[in-house]
């Protein structure tokens, strides 16, 4: 679990000889700052990139296509699914499907940086049971009511959809615990400082690390002496 004090720890920033390129799936309820986290954490980076996600839902002011969403149509996104082209998809709450482009993985690992998702639960949890290496981040704003406060002042939904999203908030904050860390957004700056830290932490844990630096982590035995 994440803890609050991570971000005053600080870490050397790995070489990239030292990694090998992961999957950061950042989770949670709508309204967050999942998206506003993810931005500026990797505005800051080179060794990370989002996976832009597909979805069916209409452009929001502002969006730009294959920036913000690769936005398909009900028929493209379903003919994708059933050529194998997602990783995971899901069809949310507003009955809009979103899902991860298996390509646009493949790309971002294969040009040496790790890869950055955004997910709601369902998706997250799909990805944890088919890439058991990926690291999950879960992002809650500091108390419902400021959730609320969130949705309702970004105003990119309607006062239906705000009100589902709320729902499915409560039911996934109960959800929090599955994941592998849990980031508190309450100011901004603190909130991208502690996920950076996750991010560095877990790019240098045994897992992440190549065969040259997994070799040198091995610990001689020690007490053990060979029988003359
Ligand atoms: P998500 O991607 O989780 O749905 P967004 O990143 O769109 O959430 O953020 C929801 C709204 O909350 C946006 O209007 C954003 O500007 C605002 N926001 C994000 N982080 C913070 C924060 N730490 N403090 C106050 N407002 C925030
Ligand atoms: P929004 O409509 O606000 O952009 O996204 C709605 C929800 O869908 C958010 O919680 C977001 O994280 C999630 N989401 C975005 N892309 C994907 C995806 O590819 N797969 C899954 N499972 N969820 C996604």
């Amino acid at each position: 679990m994440g803890s609050p004090t991570a971000s005053a720890q600080s870490w050397s920033p790995c070489s990239a000889a030292d990694v090998r390129p992961r999957l950061f799936v950042v989770t949670g309820p709508s309204g967050a700052g999942k998206g506003t986290l993810i931005r500026k954490l990797v505005h800051e980076r080179t060794d990370l990139a989002v996976a832009v996600s597909a979805t069916t839902r209409a452009r929001r002011p502002g969006e730009e296509d294959s920036r913000d969403y690769h936005f398909l149509s009900e028929e493209e996104f379903l003919r994708r699914v059933e050529a194998g082209d997602f990783v995971e998809h899901v069809e949310y709450v507003s009955g809009h499907r979103y899902g991860t482009l298996r390509e646009e993985v493949d790309r971002i690992l294969a040009s040496g940086r790790s890869a950055v998702l955004e997910l709601e639960t369902e998706g997250a949890k799909e990805v944890q049971r088919t890439s058991p290496d990926a690291v999950t981040i879960f992002v809650q704003a500091p108390s419902f009511g400021e959730l609320e406060r969130r949705l309702r002042e970004r105003a990119t939904e309607s006062a239906g959809e705000i009100g589902e999203r709320l729902e499915l908030a409560r039911r996934q904050a109960q959800e929090a615990g599955d994941f592998d860390h849990v980031v508190t957004n309450d100011d901004l700056t603190r909130a991208v400082g502690e996920l950076g830290t996750i991010v560095d932490k877990e790019l240098r844990a045994p897992e992440a690390m190549g065969p040259r630096r997994r070799g040198a982590m091995v610990v001689p035995r020690q007490g053990r002496r060979e029988r003359p």
